[in-house]
């Protein structure tokens, strides 16, 4: 063999660093990649799922533009794995494929009120506010009270653009549609629920505190979710983050509030039962059930039943992978089912098939953790080489050639910059960037069409 042809689909950070890790790893054979992305601009959800006003998260952008820039991977966006080209048909192109396609949808919440109007997923307002072409460009933002579900950090980011006042986002990339929804919001609380106690959240302490600088927003804390100074003490001890956890909350227990304009509570031991729906078939409340720990560290209802007035539910409750024709998917965890980033269906290894980041190890972790699991999927890949398929059109050429036939409008690295100049000239030196939102605008001038 010349050359080891591998294709990566999904340009977020996993796909990313495998790519980077494919071309840096000790290896006896050439490496040529190509990476599919089926959105008309990289980085998965570092651009389309860290919030705007995390710009020090959205700088390690950066770093994956140096990766590509240094132009040895073979870039092709707007294009569809399953779709455009068939996972059967790269079989004729390649010698192994890894899958990096991340998790975009909402995990499910098992409660009755889903359907009613005023209750969102956290992936959806996401993915308006981050101005993800595929959502529509309007938000229904008429709700003053606001319930968010969910201990995690992703809850925090909806808590946190929900509460904000619009101005403290003028200097982020928001679109423009995304300032004016934001802007005609009448929200004066958010209310963040979470079924176990102030001691077991999953939410960073740099994520935490941040929601304490908010500027005219009061942190609401109820002393009855709180256990006493010995019980405290004990499940602090040993574990740095809950302790920092601790003392920020403590902080804002001892803050004197009532002056702000808006508020966000934080309500534990609260397990959602219900979003309740008026007449009308809107919600009007959440119902919930305190609950209580147990030894082995997990809750139970304890029979009250709670029920608070909202105009408006989001569930942020974790994300989930989407299958992939062609692709075994595992329907429980959402992910692509593997051992060390090999595909493999109850224990047999599916030859040329791997996975790596949210859809191989399930939609946990930051960004750094996608690069040790690349590592770990780039060296089983690099050491199955009786494994690997044959090609019937190794040649770099032949896929182009395939798009081309099917008329398939992709872009390229250089189309990438041209956006990224674009969006960034649209800052006007003032923002970063303003995102292009739609989809067919990102694609006429990532192309250069006019
Ligand atoms: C709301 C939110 C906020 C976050 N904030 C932070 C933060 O502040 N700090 C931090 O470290 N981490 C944060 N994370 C986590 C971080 O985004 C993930 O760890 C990381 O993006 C996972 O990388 P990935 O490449 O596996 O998946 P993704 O980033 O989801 O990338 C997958 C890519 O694959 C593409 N794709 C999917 N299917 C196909 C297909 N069939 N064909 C072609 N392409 C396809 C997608 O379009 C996408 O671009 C956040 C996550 C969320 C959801």
């Amino acid at each position: 063999m010349s050359q080891l042809r591998i294709a990566i689909v999904g340009a977020g950070p996993a796909g990313i660093y495998a790519a980077d890790l494919l071309l840096k790893a000790e290896r006896d054979v050439d490496v040529s990649i190509d990476l599919f992305e089926r959105l008309p601009a990289p980085y998965g959800l570092v651009r389309y799922g860290v919030a705007p006003d995390h710009p020090r998260i959205k700088g390690i952008i950066t770093a994956l533009r140096d990766v590509l820039d240094r132009g040895d991977v073979r870039i092709f966006g707007n294009v569809n794995i399953g779709t455009d080209i068939t996972v059967e048909e790269l079989r004729d192109y390649y010698h192994a494929v890894i899958f990096a396609t991340g998790a975009v949808r909402d995990a499910a919440l098992p409660v009755p009120g889903l359907e009613l109007e005023g209750s969102y997923g956290a992936a959806d307002f996401v993915s308006w506010f981050d101005g993800h072409p595929d959502v529509p460009r309007d938000w229904p933002l008429e709700a003053e009270q606001i319930a968010v579900i969910g201990n995690g950090n992703v809850a925090l980011d909806v808590a946190r653009i929900l509460v904000k006042h619009p101005e403290d986002l003028a200097s982020t990339e928001i679109p423009a549609n995304v300032a004016e929804g934001l802007a005609s919001s009448p929200v004066t609380d958010v209310h963040v629920f979470g079924r176990r106690g102030p001691h077991q959240v999953k939410f960073t302490p740099l994520e935490l505190r941040e929601l304490g600088e908010l500027r005219d927003v009061d942190m609401i804390l109820d002393e009855a979710d709180f256990p006493d100074a010995e019980t405290t003490a004990a499940l602090v001890a040993g574990n740095k983050q809950i302790m920092v956890i601790d003392r920020v909350l403590r902080s804002w227990r001892e803050r004197e509030t009532g002056q702000a304009s808006r508020r966000l509570h934080l309500h534990f031991w609260a397990k959602p039962l219900e979003f309740v729906g008026d007449e009308a078939g809107r919600v009007r409340a959440l119902r919930y059930e305190r609950t209580a720990p147990l030894p082995d560290g997990t809750v139970v209802g304890t029979g009250e039943v709670r029920e608070l007035p909202v105009q408006a539910a989001y569930r942020a409750v974790g994300y989930y992978g989407s299958p992939i024709d062609g692709v075994p998917f595992d329907e429980a965890r959402g992910v692509i089912p593997n051992e060390g980033g090999r595909v493999s269906v109850d224990g047999v290894q599916i030859p040329g098939v791997y996975a790596t980041g949210w859809i191989k190890r399930g939609p946990v972790g930051l960004i750094g953790h996608t690069k040790s699991d690349a590592m770990e999927t780039v060296s089983n890949l690099l050491a199955d080489g009786e494994l690997w398929w044959t090609p019937e059109h190794p040649e770099e050429s032949a896929i182009t050639a395939l798009l081309d036939e099917r008329a398939v409008a992709y872009t390229d690295l250089d189309g990438w910059h041209r956006l990224d100049e674009h969006e960034i000239g649209l800052g006007a030196g003032e923002r970063a960037r303003v995102k292009v939102v739609p989809r067919d605008e990102m694609i006429r001038i990532s192309r250069g069409e006019g």
